[in-house]
């Protein structure tokens, strides 16, 4: 379900655009969309009001949450069923924050991640990108959404490009926190600028060594570390906002001294934030998360070097987190 097709069904109800910006709102922002105890505000056409009973529902079965998996440190990870009956993930983080996904599976393959494993399933549709949100303001407030769940969204850019622009106008997240994560993909530097609405942007980066790049994110396009960070620094000056670097720390892989090296002679004076997130165990696959004191000490190293650096938990890492696992898990139970 995509939103374009939704503003079509309004259309040949009758809805002139302002409808079909009011139904939207409504929607994005979890309002009545008869508009509630003030009908009058919120005029719609008489075909529009007449189909609204039949149009909630399918609105609401877009995406309707299976389980709910929280987490001591505020993260709470939910498995979102869409309505063909397929599961996503979506984690509700700390501060109003909401990770979705945007495609089912990954193309990707990155050797460190289960949701990498399957390869691509399907793409998400706008509509069920939005409609993971719209599931989560059911439960709590989001300010923030992180496109970071399951999935590359470069490889699903028009779907995440249509809801990042509702949930950035009728959705009314501001752009900053609207934050499209990506491995690089030489289409994204093209197609963000250009947008009405421009997000933030984080970089999984992960080695600052070409080679290794391409055996961890086999299938990530061919741009090396100096060249995502390049086109990154252009974004980050014409938007104004810094760039995010994800680097996933794996034990005895990607946190050698020559790669925090790396990362400084890659980021020193870049308009840039390095997140160091410490690995994720996931059974079956043979790679280690390095203990908190060695990460806690590269990101000490990172500061001196004057490389902004956060040290992260992976949220909801106690709830079997990591992109992808819970659905991994959830059917591994059902084939049982
Ligand atoms: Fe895809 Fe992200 Fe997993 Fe890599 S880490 S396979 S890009 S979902």
């Amino acid at each position: 379900m995509h939103i374009d097709t939704l503003r079509q069904q309004f259309r040949d109800l009758g809805a002139k655009p302002c409808h079909e910006a009011r139904l939207l709102r409504a929607w994005a922002q979890r309002l009545p969309l008869d508009g509630g105890p003030r009908p009058a505000e919120h005029f719609l056409p008489l075909a529009v009001r007449n189909a609204l009973p039949s149009i909630t529902p399918v609105l609401d079965g877009l995406a309707t949450l299976k389980s709910e998996h929280p987490g001591e440190d505020g993260a709470s990870r939910l498995l979102v069923e869409l309505a063909d009956g397929q599961t996503v993930e979506s984690v509700l983080l700390p501060r109003g924050g909401l990770c979705v996904s945007t495609q089912l599976g990954c193309a990707v393959g990155c050797v460190f991640c289960m949701t990498g494993r399957d390869g691509l399933i399907r793409q998400l549709g706008s509509a069920e990108i939005v409609a993971q949100v719209v599931l989560a303001r059911r439960m709590r407030a989001v300010k923030k959404v992180v496109f970071m769940g399951m999935g590359e969204p470069a490889h699903n850019l028009e779907n995440v490009l249509e809801a990042i622009d509702l949930l950035g106008s009728e959705g009314a997240i501001g752009h900053k926190n609207l934050v499209f994560s990506t491995v690089g993909d030489p289409r994204v530097f093209d197609a963000l600028p250009r947008q009405r609405i421009k997000p933030a942007l984080a970089l999984s980066l992960h080695t600052a060594d070409a080679a290794l790049r391409e055996k961890l994110l086999p299938r990530a396009p061919r741009m090396t570390p100096e060249e995502l960070v390049e086109a990154g620094e252009i974004y980050a000056r014409a938007t104004d906002y810094p760039i995010q670097y994800q680097w996933t720390l794996i034990d005895g892989v990607n946190d050698s001294p020559a790669e925090m090296e790396g990362i400084v002679r890659l980021l020193k004076g870049k308009f840039a934030l390095m997140n160091l997130i410490p690995y994720n165990a996931i059974d079956g696959l043979d790679f280690r998360r390095p203990s908190w004191e060695k990460a806690a000490e590269h990101a000490r190293f990172l500061h001196r070097a004057g490389i902004l650096t956060k040290l992260r938990h992976s949220a909801g890492q106690e709830v079997d987190g990591g992109c992808g696992q819970l659905r991994a898990r959830q059917i591994t139970v059902v084939r049982r």
